[in-house]
C-alpha cells in the first residue's frame, strides 16, 4: 500500500459524513445478500456470550448441539454468495479499497468453507469439546498422560486441515492464516529472533537495577467484590465507554464480544484479592471494545465490519492495558477514585500503586506474566507448535521440552505439568497458530506508542483524563477501516513500515531503563 489516504478521511468527511463507501452496484447487491449470514454470525455470538455469562452448567450439551446446527446454516448461507462473487471477480479493476476488501474477505471464507470437508469440521468440533473436558480434569490433576491422546488426535486433524487448505513451505502457515491473513512462519521467526535476545538484555538490566519489584504487599490485600465492581464501572466511565452501546458482566475468563457496533460487551472476573488482576482485565477488554465501537458505521452489516486481524485486535487491548493503564499518568488520574472505593489503599501512595501495577516477575503462567516476560511464553508455544506440526517432535516429548525451554528463557522450571504444558486451553480446542498473534499484538502496540507520540504528548493527555484525542488517533490510523485491508497492508499504511519489534523494545527501554 502507498501512503495515499482514503477519500473519506479528508477534512469534513469523518464519521457522520454523507459519503458512501460502497458505490459499485454489484458490491451493493453482494452486501445485501450477505445480511442473513451477518445476522446468523451475530446471533451465534450472543449464544456464545450467554454460555460464559448466564448458562447453567447442564445447558452445555444442548447448546453445543444448537451451535453445531447453526454452523451448518453458516455454510449454506455463505454458499449463496458464490455466484455473485464470481461475477465480481471479472471486474476487480473498477473497485475502491472498501469494495476490494469485501471481495477479499468473502473469498477467504469461500476458500475455508469449500476446502474443509464438513466431516472434518464436525470431527474437529467433537474432539475439541471432548478434549476440552478432558483437559480441564487433566489440568486439575496435573495428568498430562490422560490428555495426550486427545492432543494427538487434534494434531492429526489440524495437519489434515492444513493439507486441505493448502500452504507454501510449512503446514503452520495454513493454520496461522486463519487468525492472521498473509502472515507466514518466516514473519513470526523474524519477529521472535529480533524480540527475544533484546528482551533478555532488558530483563537482565531491570533485574540488576532492582527498581521494579517482583512481589508487592498489595497482591495480598483482599477486597470487597461490590466495591471492585464499582471501581470497574468507574474505570469504564473514565475511559469514556458509551453507556448506551457498551455493557459489562462477570465471567470466569474475561473476554470481549460484539453483536454490532452499537452493542459491545466485555466481562471481568473477581477473585477476592490482588485487585489489579480484575481492573487491568477491565482496561484490556475495554481496549478491545473501543476498536469495535469505532469501526466506521458505514461498513456495518458488510463482510468488513470487523477487525483487521487477531493481532490487530490484541494490539488495542495491550495498548490500553499496558501503555495507557500501567503509566504513571494513569495512576495519578485514577488513584483518587481507587482510594475512594478501596479503603485499604489509603495506606498506599501513588508510587506504591505504580510499582504494584508494574511488577517484573518471571513466572510459569502466561496469563499472569508481566509485559516484559509475556513474549517468552508465546515464543515457547509457537516453537513447540511449529515443531509438532512439522512432525519434528512428538506429543510425548512436550512436557520435558516445555520445562527445559522455560528454564532457559526465564530461569524458572515447572514442578508439575499443570503449571507447564497443561496450562492453556488453546490446544485442546484446536487453536494452533493463535499464540504468536498475542506477541504480534504487543509489537503493534509498541508501534502505536512510537507513532502516537509524534502527534501528542501522551503522558499529558492521559493525565488530563480526556481520551478523545487518543481514540481519534486510533480511529484515523486503524479502527475506521474495519477489515478493509489485510493486517500487513494496514500496518504499512498506518505506520509507514512493516511489523517492527524494535518499537516495543524502545518502549520497554524508555519505561524500565531510563
Ligand atoms: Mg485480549
Amino acid at each position: 500500500m502507498s501512503s495515499q489516504k482514503t477519500v473519506h478521511k479528508k477534512k469534513g468527511e469523518g464519521p457522520g459524513s454523507k459519503k458512501e463507501l460502497f458505490t459499485n452496484k454489484a458490491i451493493l447487491k453482494l452486501n445485501e445478500k450477505y445480511k442473513p449470514f451477518w445476522a446468523l454470525k451475530k446471533s451465534e455470538a450472543v449464544l456464545e456470550w450467554d454460555v460464559e455469562v448466564n448458562m447453567p452448567e447442564k445447558g452445555a450439551s444442548s447448546r453445543g448441539f444448537a451451535m453445531s446446527q447453526l454452523a451448518l446454516l453458516d455454510q449454506i448461507h455463505i454458499a449463496d454468495l458464490y455466484p455473485a462473487l464470481d461475477n465480481i471477480r471479472k471486474m476487480q479493476n473498477g473497485l475502491n479499497d472498501y469494495e476490494k476488501g469485501v471481495v477479499r474477505v468473502l473469498e477467504f471464507w469461500r476458500r475455508y468453507y469449500t476446502r474443509i470437508p464438513p466431516g472434518l469440521l464436525e470431527e474437529e468440533k467433537k474432539v475439541a469439546v471432548e478434549g476440552t473436558v478432558v483437559w480441564r480434569e487433566a489440568r486439575k490433576k496435573s495428568d498430562y498422560k490422560s490428555f495426550r491422546p486427545y492432543l494427538e488426535r487434534m494434531l492429526e486433524i489440524k495437519l489434515k486441515e492444513a493439507d486441505k487448505l493448502g500452504y507454501k513451505d510449512h503446514p503452520y502457515n495454513a493454520l496461522l492464516n486463519l487468525y492472521e491473513e498473509e502472515l507466514t512462519v518466516q514473519d513470526i521467526d523474524q519477529m521472535f529472533s529480533r524480540l527475544i535476545p533484546k528482551l533478555k538484555i532488558v530483563l537482565q538490566k531491570v533485574k540488576s537495577e532492582g527498581r521494579f519489584p517482583s512481589s508487592h504487599n498489595l497482591e495480598k490485600e483482599t477486597y470487597d467484590q461490590q466495591a471492585l465492581v464499582k471501581v470497574n464501572k468507574r474505570l469504564a466511565e473514565i475511559l469514556g465507554m458509551p453507556k448506551d452501546r457498551f455493557r459489562m458482566d462477570i465471567s470466569t475468563h474475561p473476554f470481549m464480544t460484539s453483536f454490532s457496533r452499537d452493542d459491545v460487551r466485555i466481562t471481568t472476573r473477581y477473585e477476592g484479592k490482588d485487585f489489579a488482576r480484575s481492573t487491568f482485565g477491565t482496561v484490556h477488554e475495554s481496549g478491545h471494545a473501543i476498536y469495535e465501537l469505532q469501526i466506521d458505521e458505514k461498513l456495518e452489516y458488510s463482510p468488513i465490519d470487523g477487525a483487521a486481524s487477531t493481532g490487530f485486535h490484541e494490539s488495542q487491548s495491550r495498548f490500553w492495558e499496558n501503555i495507557v493503564g500501567r503509566s504513571r499518568a494513569f495512576v495519578s488520574l485514577t488513584s483518587p477514585m481507587l482510594r475512594e472505593e478501596l479503603k485499604f489503599l489509603t495506606k498506599y501512595s501513588d508510587d506504591d500503586l505504580y510499582y504494584y501495577f508494574n511488577m517484573v516477575k518471571p513466572s510459569l503462567i502466561r496469563v499472569e506474566a508481566d509485559e516484559l516476560t509475556y513474549n517468552f511464553h508465546t515464543a515457547l508455544r509457537y516453537d513447540l507448535e511449529k515443531r509438532l506440526l512439522s512432525q519434528k517432535i512428538e506429543a510425548s516429548e512436550l512436557p520435558s521440552i516445555w520445562n527445559d525451554t522455560m528454564e532457559e528463557y526465564l530461569g524458572v522450571r515447572p514442578k508439575t505439568d499443570a503449571e507447564g504444558v497443561l496450562q492453556d486451553v488453546h490446544w485442546s480446542q484446536g487453536m494452533f497458530g493463535y499464540f504468536p498473534t498475542y506477541s504480534l499484538g504487543n509489537v503493534i502496540s509498541g508501534m502505536i506508542w512510537h507513532n502516537i507520540r509524534k502527534d501528542m504528548d501522551l503522558e499529558k493527555t492521559i493525565r488530563h483524563g480526556d481520551f478523545s484525542p487518543i481514540k481519534a488517533w486510533l480511529y484515523e490510523r486503524i479502527h475506521n477501516y474495519g477489515a478493509t485491508y489485510t493486517p500487513k497492508e494496514l500496518v504499512t499504511k498506518s505506520f509507514g513500515e512493516s511489523f517492527n519489534p524494535d518499537r516495543l523494545i524502545e518502549y520497554f527501554e524508555s519505561k524500565y531503563l531510563s
